[in-house]
C-alpha cells in the first residue's frame, strides 16, 4: 500500500468548533494579533506549538492509575529511570518539570559571565537560560541550514570548522558545547551521526563536556535511519543508543519525543555536577526521585518512551510534515525543504516579499492563518530573535511560520484542511499587511507582545 496510515484508531474524542470569520477578525483583534493570547477553544486546528500536545496512549492512561505519589523512593521514579536510561545509558537521570528547568539548572551551574557555548543552534528557552547566567549563546549551524530552499539532508548539522575556531578563540570559556536534535529553530532538521561523533570529538578535545539537547531524539534518529549511509538496517532504538553514546548529558522536554503532556529532565555522567545539580533541583523543583512532576507523570514518560521508538509511527510522524510540504509546494508556496520531523516551516520572507522584516512578515502570515481558516501557528523569526540583548532590533535570520503537528493528534483530513486554508491565503497573500508591536516585555517576546496591523500603504 503506499498511503502511510495514521497508526492507530481513535477511542476518546475531543470535540472542536469551526467560530465564523466574523468572530475570528474580533477575537484576532481582541487577541492583539499574537496568537499566544488566543482562547484554545476559539482554535480549530491548533499547530501553536507539539509541545506537550500529544495524544496518549490507552496503555499511556493505564498507568496513570498506578502513579505512586510518595515524596521520596516511589517506584515510578524507577520505572521511569529505567525507562530513560534503556535508550540514554546515563549515569544520573534527574526528573524536571520540563526542559526548561533542565536548562536552567544546568546553565545556573556552568554558565557566567564571560563564558560562551555554542550550539548547532540554541532553542528559545536554551539561549535564554544561557544568556540569563551571564554566558553568552552561539550559533554555528552549517550553511545551508539557514538556506531555506537548499536540500541538504542534514540541515541541522553543525559547522564543524567554525566550531573548531570557536573552540580556539574561546580556549577554557566554553562549559559544554551543544547540539539540538533536531534542530527545532532551524527547521526541525536533523543532525546527522557522523557530525555528532565530530562534535563530541572536537569538544572533548578542547576539554568541554557534549550536551545534547534531545527533545526529539526519536525523530532524528528515524532520519538517521532513512537518511545516513550505514544506517539502513539499525534499528531505532539502537541508532538512539548510539547517539547518546558520544554526549556527556543531556537536557528533554518529555512533552515532546516522550508523549507526555508534562515534564522533563537532566541527565549527567558527572558526579560532581549531578550533585550540584540535584541541590539545585532541590531549591527550585523537589526532591530528586519526583522532580517537579507527580509519580504519575513519570509512568506516563516511562511508558511514552517505550511508544516514540516505534519504527511504524516515526514512518508515520515523518510522512505528516512531508506530505502537507508536498502540498504547499505544488501551491507555489516557499516552504522550508526538505520537510522537518515535526513541523512545516513556511518561508514567509520569501512568500510575503512586500512585508519587510521589521514589519514581521511571518507574524502577519499566522495572523491570516487564524482569520481565514481557524488554525494557529507560531512565528520563528524577527518577532522570536529580532530583540538583541543591548536592546537594539534587527531582522532575525529568516522569517518562518511555524505549522508544528501534536503527535497523533490530527488526520489526514485535517491536514488537507490546513492545505485548503493556504490555498485561500496564497491568493489573497498581496492583501496581508505588516505589524508593529505596540508593547512587549524585555526578552521572550513572542509569548506576550501586543501588535498593530499596519494600514496598507504605511511605508
Ligand atoms: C521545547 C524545547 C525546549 C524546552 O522544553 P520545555 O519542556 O518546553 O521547557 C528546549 N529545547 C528544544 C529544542 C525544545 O524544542
Amino acid at each position: 500500500m503506499k498511503t502511510i496510515i495514521e497508526p492507530f484508531r481513535i477511542k476518546a474524542v475531543e470535540p472542536i468548533r469551526l467560530t465564523s470569520r466574523r468572530e475570528r477578525n474580533d477575537l484576532l483583534e481582541v487577541a492583539h494579533y499574537n496568537p499566544f493570547l488566543l482562547r484554545s477553544d476559539d482554535v480549530i486546528i491548533d499547530l501553536l506549538t507539539d509541545s506537550g500536545t500529544s495524544a496518549m496512549s490507552s496503555a499511556q492512561w493505564s498507568v496513570l492509575m498506578r502513579g505512586d505519589e510518595s515524596y521520596a523512593g516511589s517506584p515510578s521514579f524507577r520505572r521511569f529511570q529505567e525507562a530513560v536510561s534503556k535508550l540514554m545509558p546515563f549515569k544520573h537521570i534527574i526528573p524536571t518539570h520540563q526542559g526548561r528547568a533542565a536548562e536552567s539548572i544546568l546553565f545556573s551551574l556552568v554558565g557566567s559571565e564571560g563564558k560562551a557555548i555554542p550550539s548547532n543552534t540554541h532553542f528559545d528557552t536554551t539561549r535564554s537560560n544561557v544568556e540569563a547566567s551571564g554566558a553568552e549563546a552561539h550559533d554555528l549551524v552549517i550553511d545551508e541550514g539557514k538556506d531555506p530552499s537548499c536540500l541538504h539532508p542534514f540541515k541541522g548539522n553543525m559547522d564543524i570548522e567554525k566550531l573548531r575556531r570557536f573552540l580556539e578563540d574561546h580556549k577554557g570559556r566554553v562549559p559544554c558545547v551543544m547540539t539540538t536534535i533536531t534542530n527545532n529553530a532551524g527547521g526541525g532538521q536533523p543532525v546527522s551521526m557522523e557530525n555528532i561523533r565530530a562534535t563530541a570529538e572536537l569538544a572533548h578535545a578542547f576539554d568541554s563536556p557534549f550536551i545534547i539537547d534531545a527533545c526529539r531524539f526519536a525523530e532524528n534518529a528515524y532520519f538517521i535511519k532513512l537518511r545516513e549511509p550505514g544506517y539502513e538496517n539499525t534499528s531505532v532504538e539502537d541508532i538512539v543508543r548510539e547517539i547518546f553514546s558520544y554526549a556527556d548529558g543531556m537536557t528533554m522536554s518529555a512533552k515532546k519525543d516522550a508523549f507526555a503532556n508534562i515534564g522533563g529532565w537532566l541527565a549527567l555522567n558527572d558526579d560532581s555536577l549531578a550533585e550540584r545539580a540535584r541541590t539545585r533541583l532541590i531549591q527550585i523543583e523537589g526532591f530528586p526521585t519526583y522532580g517537579g512532576l507527580a509519580g504519575r507523570d513519570l509512568e506516563a514518560i516511562a511508558q511514552g518512551l517505550t511508544e516514540i521508538v516505534d519504527e511504524h509511527y516515526l514512518a508515520y510522524r515523518l510522512r505528516t510534515c512531508e506530505y502537507i510540504v508536498e502540498r504547499l509546494t505544488e501551491l507555489g508556496i516557499p516552504v522550508v525543504l526538505p520537510a522537518g520531523g515535526h513541523a512545516v516551516f513556511v518561508d514567509a520572507r520569501a512568500w510575503l516579499p512586500h512585508i519587510p522584516p521589521l514589519q514581521y512578515p511571518g507574524q502577519s502570515a499566522v495572523a491570516a492563518l487564524y482569520e481565514i481558516g481557524g488554525i494557529r501557528a507560531c512565528e520563528i523569526g524577527t518577532v522570536m530573535f529580532g530583540r538583541k540583548t543591548d536592546g537594539t532590533e534587527e531582522a532575525a535570520a529568516m522569517d518562518l511560520v511555524r505549522l508544528a503537528m501534536p503527535r497523533r493528534v490530527y488526520t489526514q483530513s485535517h491536514a488537507d484542511y490546513i492545505v485548503e486554508v493556504f490555498a485561500e491565503l496564497n491568493d489573497m497573500k498581496d492583501e496581508l499587511v505588516g505589524l508593529e508591536i505596540v508593547e512587549e516585555p524585555q526578552s521572550l517576546r513572542h509569548f506576550t507582545s501586543k501588535f498593530r496591523r499596519l494600514s496598507f500603504h504605511s511605508n
